[in-house]
């Protein structure tokens, strides 16, 4: 190791106390700072944008639906991925104004496509779960439909595992205040975290959403079986599958083979931006 320890660390005693410092920790907190930075200028300055990633019925390969993906475009680092700088934005409160931005703008956009009777469908919007945690949470997400003239028909939620079974009671009372609206919820990412069956038979759920890391592992058998496994879940649950991060044909097979219904991915399309998304629509139309 060429960084060994010892010459990195600076230890300072602070009474019985040691405090540890490397300069790569030390590097790591000027970067978050950065970013942190970057992103309160961002929300002043515009720049995040919303992009839109297609979601297929793999049987009639007719779009259904649209996740709506954040981009932060920075004149001066280029784009910063949403790996980078969402969970930086959760840990300082940035995602809640941030999150707010891409409802916003998808609300927007899909109104526009709709009244071009382009689409139909509902558009799919990630919610963190700070935000979920909102004390004012489904007045916010009225005021910004209500803005847009949107009916609440046309939204549906993305919701982590982890931020549903934090706290399950005061989780199904906002989806349930969400769901009396008719914006349909969907649970992301499922099997990743530690979803209990009990509570999910109680939520008021519409979707369950595949990780890509499953679909992933589909070329073995027990992957395979991983995913058959969330199928049937929903099944019994009564809910709609989507599986993320479709890649290849292969997979779509073995995905329509597993009687999933509706998939996303590289496969048919990249997320778009919203001038390219609206080329998409038209394609759709057309065929
Ligand atoms: P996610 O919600 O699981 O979104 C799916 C991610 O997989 C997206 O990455 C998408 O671009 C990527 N993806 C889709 N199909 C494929 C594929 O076929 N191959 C590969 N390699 N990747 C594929 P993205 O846009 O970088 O977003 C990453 C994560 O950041 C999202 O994961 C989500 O957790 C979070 N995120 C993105 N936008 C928002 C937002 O507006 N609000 C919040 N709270 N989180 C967001
Ligand atoms: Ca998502
Ligand atoms: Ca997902
Ligand atoms: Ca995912």
């Amino acid at each position: 190791l060429k960084n060994a320890d010892t010459a990195m660390y600076h230890a300072k005693q602070k009474g019985n106390h040691y405090l540890f410092f490397n300069d790569s920790m030390n590097e790591q907190a000027v970067k978050r700072l950065q970013i942190e930075n970057l992103m309160r200028f961002g929300l002043k300055e515009d720049h995040f944008v919303v992009y839109y990633q297609p979601k297929m019925d793999i049987k009639s390969g007719l779009l259904v639906g649209m996740e709506a993906l954040v981009r932060f475009i920075t004149p001066k680092k280029g784009i910063i991925s949403p790996g980078v700088f969402i969970p930086i934005a959760e840990e300082t409160g940035q995602i809640i104004d941030i999150g707010e931005v891409v409802l916003d703008k998808a609300c927007k956009d899909v109104k526009r496509w709709i009244d071009q009777d382009l689409f139909d469908g509902r558009v799919a919007v990630n919610l963190s779960a700070k935000q979920f945690s909102l004390p004012d949470l489904t007045t916010r997400i009225d005021i910004i439909l209500q803005k847009n003239h949107l009916p609440s028909y046309f939204l549906e939620l993305e919701i982590t595992e982890g931020t549903v079974m934090d706290d399950p009671q005061e989780a199904i009372n906002v989806m349930r205040s969400l769901s009396a609206r008719g914006i349909h919820l969907a649970i992301d990412d499922f099997g990743t975290g530690y979803s209990s069956l009990a509570y999910l038979k109680q939520f008021p759920l519409n979707t369950l959403k595949v990780d890509k890391a499953f679909v992933d592992d589909m070329h073995n058998e027990r992957g395979r079986n991983m995913v058959d496994s969330i199928v049937t879940i929903a099944q019994n649950l009564e809910l709609h599958v989507v599986a993320e991060g479709v890649e290849k044909a292969d997979q779509l097979a073995i995905l329509e083979e597993l009687n999933c219904q509706t998939v996303q991915g590289y496969y048919y399309s990249k997320p778009l931006s919203a001038e390219e998304f609206t080329e998409f629509l038209k394609q759709q139309k057309s065929v």
